[in-house]
C-alpha cells in the first residue's frame, strides 16, 4: 500500500521504516528542511537501535523516501498519518496547533474524488478526531473524500523498532467501515491483535495507558520511600508484588522517577482533559507529586552525606531520560544536574548517546562532558547514576574507586549490586535498598 507520514521524528520515522520493511511504500514528510535534506543524504537524525540499517535498506529498495512537501506525500498515498508534536502548554493542556496546521495543510492538497484515510498517530486529547475532521471539511475543496481515524502509538524509545514490528496491540478508532478495512489491510503483515473502537475511545486509550504506567512507577517509588524508612528491600517487595499475575513485575522498578517526552506531558494532559470534562482525575496529581519528590529525596540523601554541595566535584553517569536513546527531553538526569548546578556543585557528566543533544540544546551549560564513565568520575567526591545504561554496570569497580576522590556512589536507578559495592569499599546508596544487602 502507499502511505505518507507527516512528521519524521521518533514516531514518524520509525513507523515509516517499519511500514516500508513489511512491504508498503512510504513517503516521510517533514517541514524541517534541514532534517529532510539530512535524511535524503542518508543521515539518521535520532539514535534508535536498528533504525539506521532499517532506513538504509528500505530507501535502497525504493520503498521509503523523504520530502518536505505535504502535497507530494498526500498525492502519493491512500493513507496519510499525522505524527507531529503535541507539546504541553503552561497549564498542562495540549498544544494542538501542530495538528490543526497539518489538518489545514492536508485539506489544501486533497483533490476531489481522491479518497484518503487521515490517521492521527500523535497523542491527542479525546475528541480531537472530530476537530481534525471538521477542519479538513472547513478548509478543503468541495468533493474531497476522506475519513479520519485514530491510531495511537505505543512504541517505547530505545526499543521502538521491535515495538513497532511486534506490537502488543494495534488500536484503530474509526467510524467508517471503508477506512477500517484499509487500516486492517495496512496492519495485516504485523500479525498483531487489533482492537477496533470508536475514535474517542482510541484517543482516550493512549492517555489512560500512559497515565497508568506512570502511576505504576510512582506507586513503587512511594513504596521505596517506605522501604528506605523501614529497612525493607524494594527489589524483594517489587518481586513479591509483581509475581502476582494480576499486577505483573513490569514498571515496578524504583528509581529517580519517570521523565521523557511522553509520560510527564501525557499525565498533565490527562489531568487537564479530565478537568475540562468536569471530572477531575485528582489521583494523577499525586502521581506527579510522588515523581518529583523522588528526585528531591535523592538530592537530600546526597546533601546528608556531602553536607554542602557548593564547590563539590560530582560525576553524573547518564543524561538521556532512559537507556538506548539519545532523547534528553524532560530527562530526570538533566533536571538533577540542574539541581546540582544551582547549589554550586561542579558537575562532570558522561552519556553514551546523549551528549550531542545536550550540547545542541544547551540545557546544562555549567556542566562539563567527559569522554568515558571513568573520565567523568576522575577526582569526583560523589558519583550519581542517573540513567541505567548497560555500559555503566560493566565499569571496572576497582578502577572507579581509584579514579574517585572519595568512593561515594549514589545509584538513582538501582543498577549496581549493594553487596558488591560494599565489598569493594564504596559508600553506596541506592533507592529503597538497604546498604550492602544482597539484592
Ligand atoms: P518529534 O518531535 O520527534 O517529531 C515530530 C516531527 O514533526 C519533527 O520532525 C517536526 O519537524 C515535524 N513537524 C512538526 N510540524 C510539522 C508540520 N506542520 N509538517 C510536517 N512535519 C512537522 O515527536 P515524536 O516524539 O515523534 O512525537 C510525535 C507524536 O507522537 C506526539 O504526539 C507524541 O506524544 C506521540 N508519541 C511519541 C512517542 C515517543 O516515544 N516519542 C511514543 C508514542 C507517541
Amino acid at each position: 500500500m502507499d502511505l505518507s507520514i507527516i512528521g519524521s521524528g521518533y514516531v514518524g520515522l520509525v513507523s515509516g521504516a517499519c511500514f516500508a520493511e513489511v512491504g508498503h511504500t512510504v513517503v516521510c514528510v517533514d517541514n524541517d528542511l534541514k532534517k529532510v535534506e539530512s535524511l535524503q543524504a542518508g543521515h539518521i537524525p535520532i539514535y534508535e537501535p536498528g533504525l539506521e540499517e532499517l532506513v538504509q535498506r528500505n530507501v535502497a529498495s525504493g520503498r521509503m523516501r523523504f520530502t518536505n512537501s505535504i502535497a507530494d506525500g498526500v498525492d502519493h498515498s491512500e493513507v496519510v498519518f499525522i505524527a507531529v508534536p503535541t507539546p504541553p502548554q503552561a497549564d498542562g493542556s495540549v498544544d494542538l496547533s501542530y495538528i490543526e496546521r497539518v489538518a489545514r495543510e492536508i485539506s489544501g492538497v486533497l483533490k476531489p474524488g481522491q479518497y484518503r484515510v487521515v490517521v492521527d498517530k500523535s497523542t491527542v486529547p479525546v475528541k480531537t478526531g472530530d476537530k481534525v475532521s471538521e477542519t479538513i471539511k472547513r478548509y478543503g475543496s468541495r468533493g474531497a473524500e476522506f475519513d479520519v481515524v485514530s491510531n495511537p502509538e505505543f512504541l517505547r524509545e530505545g526499543c521502538a523498532v521491535a515495538d513497532l514490528m511486534h506490537p502488543d496491540r494495534i488500536v484503530i478508532g474509526s467510524k467508517s467501515d471503508r477506512a477500517l478495512a484499509i487500516m486492517k489491510k495496512l496492519y495485516e503483515p504485523f500479525m498483531a491483535p487489533i482492537l477496533v473502537t470508536d475514535i474517542n475511545s482510541a484517543e482516550l486509550i493512549k492517555h489512560a495507558a500512559n497515565s497508568f504506567l506512570a502511576l505504576k512507577i510512582s506507586y513503587i517509588n512511594a513504596v521505596s520511600a517506605i522501604c528506605d524508612a523501614s529497612g525493607a528491600d524494594i527489589e524483594k517487595v517489587a518481586d513479591g508484588i509483581g509475581m502476582d499475575r494480576r499486577i505483573g513485575r513490569n514498571f515496578l522498578n524504583a528509581g529517580l522517577g519517570y521523565g521523557g517526552s511522553c509520560f510527564p506531558k501525557d499525565l498533565a494532559a490527562f489531568i487537564a482533559i479530565s478537568e475540562d470534562l468536569g471530572v477531575p482525575f485528582t489521583l494523577l496529581k499525586e502521581v506527579q507529586r510522588i515523581n518529583s519528590s523522588q528526585r528531591e529525596r535523592f538530592l537530600k540523601g546526597l546533601r546528608d552525606t556531602l553536607w554542602i554541595l557548593r564547590d563539590k566535584k560530582i560525576a553524573v553517569w547518564g543524561l538521556t531520560f532512559k537507556p538506548d536513546t539519545d532523547d534528553i527531553r524532560c530527562s530526570v538526569a538533566i533536571d538533577f544536574i540542574q539541581d546540582l548546578l544551582k547549589e554550586g556543585a561542579h558537575v562532570t557528566a558522561y552519556d553514551p548517546k546523549g551528549m550531542e543533544n545536550v550540547a545542541k540544546f544547551g540545557l546544562i551549560p555549567g556542566a562539563k562532558m567527559a569522554a568515558s564513565p571513568l573520565e567523568a568520575a576522575q577526582g569526583a567526591e560523589a558519583l550519581i547514576i542517573a540513567t541505567e545504561w548497560h555500559e555503566f554496570g560493566m565499569v571496572d569497580l576497582a578502577h572507579l574507586k581509584e579514579a574517585m576522590h572519595s568512593p561515594l556512589v549514589f545509584d538513582g536507578r538501582n543498577l549496581l549490586d549493594p553487596a558488591t559495592m560494599r565489598r569493594m569499599g564504596f559508600h553506596y546508596r541506592s533507592i529503597g535498598r538497604p546498604e550492602g544487602q544482597k539484592s
